[in-house]
């Protein structure tokens, strides 16, 4: 950052106090991360210069000799890591995010107008599954384009009836099930989901953006027996940076036969279909990023992400929130604010004058709205990637319970609850302080 400093410090001055945000404040939101030294050094780096169209040793372009190095690193360490065959599967690193990887299978395996079951956003569904309000105001490019059913979580239980979504499927006959979300925080059951989907002669896409990195380290269960595509992020519980992969089966195992290889529909889809030249800086990181996870120190990391938020969640409960699905088999915890008498939004601005970061979040019961939601969603990832543990969940649990009396009973009304809020300053800012201290004993990988 010296030469930055030198010649922009304008800019400098903006990421070294971004840099000074990420090492005071902690870190709760269940899709962020900090990547190591290793991986920010692959995405600053000049393969980004290169422009390499096409696929590895077919490139529109000449001098792609190390740019083939990479991705073909990339793609081996990434079928290494799940364990995949490649005779029987495909990765495709290119996609820039996990939206336009969704976006790339749909556009590969369907047709304008054909029908896709997905999971109801307001229950923890993702906007690139077709994502369109109540109204029929279609809010994602993919609504605009195909037809979307959804299923929803039992209201009771906040966790999926199979039943109920076979019923759906059978009714709907969709060409496409997805599954995975972005605040669902019980396991999924990929066999009865491919079940569901195989049944009614639909592919099965399960997206598993947040749980990449526990999936990697073994401590969720694996998709990859069941799924036709299995697509993620790169940078949430996997630790990488910006990106998304795509696997996919070489041979397609339903009904709509193609001559074509079935990744080659989907590799076709990213580019030419979506995107032009990829980015190589983030391929790069990528390949980095894999070898981490591939070590036992990740293992231990990804089983700690889940110890954590489980132990959080208890304590939690034990100060009365309302913990969606009863409680979490990953790393993200959904509360349902309406027993707090506060809405997510409030809730979360209050805990920013605290130093503690988390997002206000729908949940499966939601009354409000998702710029405006009832609920809280948290998570361990960033804060396990510092080495906390379950003492410091404790402490967490007990500045966030001190926060939600304070918030409790407040107006709702955003400009009126920030007066009322300001009263509470001297304690908000207390705890702002004994979060300083505590975060300050732990080092933030990449920065440190
Ligand atoms: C985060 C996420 C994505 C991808 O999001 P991008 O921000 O586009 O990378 C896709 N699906 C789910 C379920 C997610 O949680």
């Amino acid at each position: 950052m010296t030469m930055l400093h030198e010649h922009d410090n304008e800019l400098a001055t903006l990421i070294s106090q971004e840099q000074e945000r990420q090492k005071l404040q902690l870190q709760l939101i269940p899709s962020e991360n900090y990547v190591s030294k290793n991986v920010l050094e692959a995405v600053g780096s000049v393969v980004m210069n290169k422009y390499s169209e096409g696929q590895p040793r077919k490139r529109y372009y000449q001098g792609n000799d190390n740019i083939d190095g990479i991705e073909l690193l990339a793609k081996k360490r990434a079928l290494e890591l799940y364990g995949l065959d490649p005779e029987e599967w495909d990765v495709n690193v290119q996609a820039v995010t996990g939206s336009v990887a969704n976006l790339a299978v749909l556009s590969a395996l369907l047709e304008p107008g054909d029908r896709i079951l997905s999971m109801y956003l307001y229950d923890g569904g993702h906007l690139s599954h077709g994502w369109q309000l109540p109204d029929g105001k279609k809010v994602s490019f993919s609504s605009r384009i195909f037809d979307v059913s959804y299923y929803q979580v039992d209201k009771q239980s906040e966790r999926f009836d199979y039943n109920e979504i076979e019923r759906i499927a059978q009714e709907v006959k969709p060409k496409l099930i997805i599954s995975g979300g972005t605040a669902y925080p019980p396991e999924i059951d990929y066999e009865r989901m491919a079940h569901i989907a195989h049944e009614v002669g639909a592919y099965y896409l399960s997206d598993i953006a947040h749980e990449a990195g526990l999936v990697a380290a073994g401590v969720n269960a694996a998709p990859f027996p069941y799924a036709d595509v299995v697509t993620m992020t790169t940078r949430k519980t996997l630790r990488g940076p910006v990106g998304a992969m795509i696997f996919s089966r070489r041979e397609d195992n339903q009904s709509y036969h193609s001559r074509e290889g079935f990744n080659d529909r989907i590799n076709r889809a990213v580019f030419p279909g979506l995107q032009g030249g990829p980015m190589n800086h983030s391929i790069a990181g990528i390949a980095a990023c894999l070898k981490e996870a591939s070590t036992n120190e990740f293992r231990s990391y990804a089983k700690q992400v889940v110890s954590n938020a489980i132990f959080l969640a208890s304590e939690l409960d034990g100060y009365g929130f309302h913990i969606v699905s009863g409680g979490t088999e990953k790393h993200l915890i959904l509360i349902d604010l309406q027993n707090k008498n506060t809405r997510g939004r409030n809730f979360a601005i209050a805990l920013e004058e605290a130093n503690i970061i988390t997002n206000a979040n729908t949940h499966p019961n939601e009354q409000g709205s998702p710029f405006y939601p009832s609920g809280l969603r948290l998570g361990t990832p960033a804060v396990t990637s510092r080495g906390m543990k379950e003492p410091e969940m404790e402490k967490i649990a007990s500045w966030i319970n001190t926060i939600g009396g304070i918030v409790n009973g407040m107006p709702l009304k955003l400009g009126e609850f920030s007066k009322e809020l300001e009263k509470e300053k001297t304690t908000l800012h207390q705890i702002a302080h004994e979060v300083a201290q505590m975060t300050a004993n732990f080092p933030v990988p990449g920065i440190d």
